[in-house]
């Protein structure tokens, strides 16, 4: 590493890949492999190589915006606050606390999430605060929660993957959104393993695996019970493991026996042979995983699918035992971390809940409140968004863009504009942004410390490596300014680092518990997994985990040897000894298929399914601003089988609409033979006609409160080119 590099971490996905940041003598920014950060070891995607031309960007917020006239105009710190201060404290005192609302991000740090969670519930009193990582990871979190008593993406390094004998991988294409991943599935096949991917798409991935089963969009859940019922009727379970260590299931497995395989294939149109070849493939080896992502997570029964797969685990003795387990690849650059520490409307640092009396007192004391003063849980992410302009008067957003990312985004565009006021942090200006009442231009990840915590569960420091642009203030900067313009002084640092250490005290004792780790360790030691209670807390004593270290699995690489005993390892690998249950067994959760909130009709016959592509982040707030990313996804695209093409009679690069009963959105045709003839996909970055959210369906899951954003009924139409609202790629 040159000298003056600086050891840091990718702004974008969950992976959080390790970099090095150098300054040239120009004040260019370059990006050079950082080998000891064992994660991606090295390799970076498009996204993370070309993330520093955002710092320099002509398109950077260099100064607060305040709407005057209609328009937004350059502004002083000191008027845009006190426009920001004055419409809260207002909407407050005329309406009560909860016309104040707060809409947090998955890519805030640790540090960010917590003083957002904290500056809403101790400044504003409002109990509406939720976060665009509701929409990634909130069905899982359900589930595993359920299941095991706790939730972390995956509760085991990466490099587990490519030591186990099997891995399902249900929706999920790390080809295009995490590619360096891709390499741990490229290894368990080296090492004799399987890898069976569960997509309607025959995608980058897919097309790697050993066996690909291709189900119609929301019948995963049909799929995962479909291969229960089969792995009980060929004798597979584990009966001493369910015996031992877990509860529930004789009522799991009744549910699943009533989804035969003849039945299973006529709703997902994954044929019985298929069927029977994964089972096989999946409990044949002594270790085997099942990864989740938001293909089944993204769906009104979304709890229940990930349960479902979870439940296949349990019966075949697959979790909480070395190289095994069930786990999800949270999706954006801190959805772990930020689902942790107080950004959801349910929860307190720590991974605590909200409704939890001794939870309240210990964030109450560490805040300096009365616990009785603290709101209660608040709405999810989208019926937050749907009640703005209602009982909800100012808005408050931070690291999001729901205009492009929310489902039935239209509606939700139109609720954003019913609002009394509307300011937005944000490093550009978003879609939302363009909305707001006062844009406030804030740091961005090279510019700042802090802490995120990536899909293993990995707490790690994001360095500064150079100085911000003039006129910009942090995140953090922000919240300090505002709470003391509302009458708070005290209790909300700008310094990241007072913050994390606030955060650990927060958390100490809670599912979440991050005391034992400080920046100190994570520089030295490349991130902590947590739980990592803090020396005066006895080791394990934290969640009731099994603190499954290296030392005890063999070999991993993580071990506790040699570590002073009044530090905590911190926990690579869990549920090893006990599940973070009381009884210390993981529940069986029982599940049966249900419809899609839309399922095709005479008028809406196909089905449409989203996603990501390589080049493009999430909203595309960023990434649609970096020169080499547009070049290689300028715009938005409807993928589509030959004969569905050759029925509209659309030849590729032909302008087609997908119409819903919400709306349409219109993009080229791409054909291919590799999605399903039901089935159309559209990825999700872009906004204006191409809006693939215009679409989509907000029916919400009944536990996580996670809309379909996977599958909803439309129609796709040819789209004459000189029509009006025939565009078919947008631009930042
Ligand atoms: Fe960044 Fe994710 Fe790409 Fe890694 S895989 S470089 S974390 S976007």
């Amino acid at each position: 590493m040159p000298k003056s590099a600086t050891p840091t971490h990718c702004p974008y996905c969950a992976l959080q890949c390790g970099m090095n940041l150098t300054v040239g003598p120009d004040a260019g920014v370059e990006v050079a492999e950082r080998a000891d950060f064992p994660v991606n070891r090295g390799a970076l995607c498009a996204k993370g190589r070309t993330a520093p031309a955002l710092l320099t960007s002509r398109l950077r917020l260099t100064s607060p915006l305040v709407r005057k006239g209609g328009k937004l105009e350059p502004a002083g710190w000191d008027e845009a606050l006190d426009r920001i201060a004055g419409a809260l404290d207002g909407a407050r005192h005329k309406h009560g606390p909860d016309a104040c609302a707060v809409f947090g991000g998955g890519g805030l740090t640790n540090e960010k999430a917590y003083a957002l969670g904290k500056f809403a519930r101790v400044v504003l009193g409002t109990s509406q605060i939720d976060y665009n990582g509701r929409f990634c990871m909130s069905s899982a979190a359900a589930a595993g929660t359920a299941a095991f008593g706790l939730d972390r993406g995956l509760p085991f390094p990466l490099e587990d993957v490519a030591r186990t004998g099997c891995v399902i991988l249900v929706g999920s294409n790390p080809a295009e959104t995490m590619p360096p991943a891709l390499r741990y599935f490229t290894e368990l096949r080296e090492n004799g393993g399987t890898l069976i991917v569960v997509d309607p798409r025959r995608t980058r991935t897919a097309e790697q695996a050993d066996l690909h089963l291709a189900p119609r969009p929301g019948t995963d859940l049909a799929l995962a019970l479909g291969l229960l019922h089969l792995v009980v009727a060929e004798g597979r379970t584990d009966e001493a493991y369910i015996r031992e260590r877990t509860t529930g299931w004789e009522e799991a497995r009744a549910a699943a026996m009533a989804h035969w395989p003849e039945y299973v294939e006529r709703v997902t149109g994954v044929p019985v042979p298929q069927l029977r070849e994964a089972v096989r493939l999946f409990c044949a080896p002594e270790s085997a995983m099942v990864l989740t992502a938001r293909g089944p997570e993204q769906q009104a029964k979304g709890t229940d699918t990930v349960g479902a797969w979870i439940n296949l685990c349990l019966a075949t003795g697959r979790a909480g035992r070395p190289l095994s387990g069930y786990g999800c690849l949270t999706g954006q650059g801190n959805g772990q971390g930020g689902r942790e520490h107080g950004q959801k409307a349910d929860q307190l640092p720590g991974y605590r809940k909200l409704t939890d009396p001794a939870a309240r007192r210990h964030v109450a004391e560490v805040w300096g409140v009365d616990p009785d003063s603290l709101p209660g849980p608040g709405r999810s992410a989208y019926e937050l968004l749907d009640a703005l302009g209602t009982d909800i008067r100012t808005l408050l957003v931070m690291g999001s863009n729901p205009v492009v990312s929310a489902p039935r985004a239209a509606h939700v565009e139109e609720r954003l504009r019913a609002l009394d006021f509307l300011a937005v942090c944000d490093v550009v200006l978003s879609e939302t942004a363009e909305l707001a009442d006062v844009v406030l231009p804030v740091t961005q990840w090279a510019e700042e410390t802090g802490t995120t915590t990536n899909l293993e569960g990995r707490v790690l420091l994001r360095r500064q490596a150079v100085a911000p642009p003039e006129g910009v203030r942090s995140d953090l900067e922000v919240l300090h300014e505002l709470a003391a313009r509302l009458g708070v002084e005290k209790g909300f640092p700008a310094d990241p680092e007072e913050v994390f250490e606030e955060l650990r005290r927060a958390s100490a004792g809670g599912p979440a518990d991050y005391s034992g780790i400080t920046y100190r360790r994570l520089a030295e030691e490349n991130g902590v997994f947590w739980p990592c209670p803090a020396p005066e807390r006895p080791v394990g004593a934290a969640t009731g985990d099994s603190t499954g270290t290296g030392a005890r699995t063999g070999g991993s690489g993580f071990s506790a040897k040699g570590t002073p005993a009044e530090v905590h390892p911190g926990t690579p690998r869990m549920f090893l000894d006990r599940f973070a249950t009381e009884d210390g067994r993981a529940r069986f959760v029982p599940v049966s298929h249900r419809p899609s909130a839309e399922e095709p009709d005479e008028e809406y016959p196909l089905l449409l399914t989203t996603g990501r592509v390589l080049a493009q982040y999430q909203s595309g707030a960023q990434t649609r601003r970096v020169d080499e990313l547009n070049a290689a996804a300028p715009g938005p695209f409807v993928e589509l089988h030959p004969r569905l093409a050759a029925r509209l009679g659309a030849a590729e690069g032909d302008p087609v609409a997908v119409v819903s009963r919400r709306g349409r959105a219109t993009a080229p045709a791409r054909i291919s033979a590799g999605i399903r003839p039901d089935t159309v996909f559209m990825p999700f970055h872009w906004p204006g006609a191409g809006r693939a959210n215009t679409v989509t369906n907000p029916a919400l899951d009944p536990t996580s409160r996670m809309p379909e954003f996977k599958v909803c009924a439309v129609r796709v139409e040819p789209v004459d080119r000189d029509q009006p609202g025939a565009e078919v790629a947008v631009r930042a």
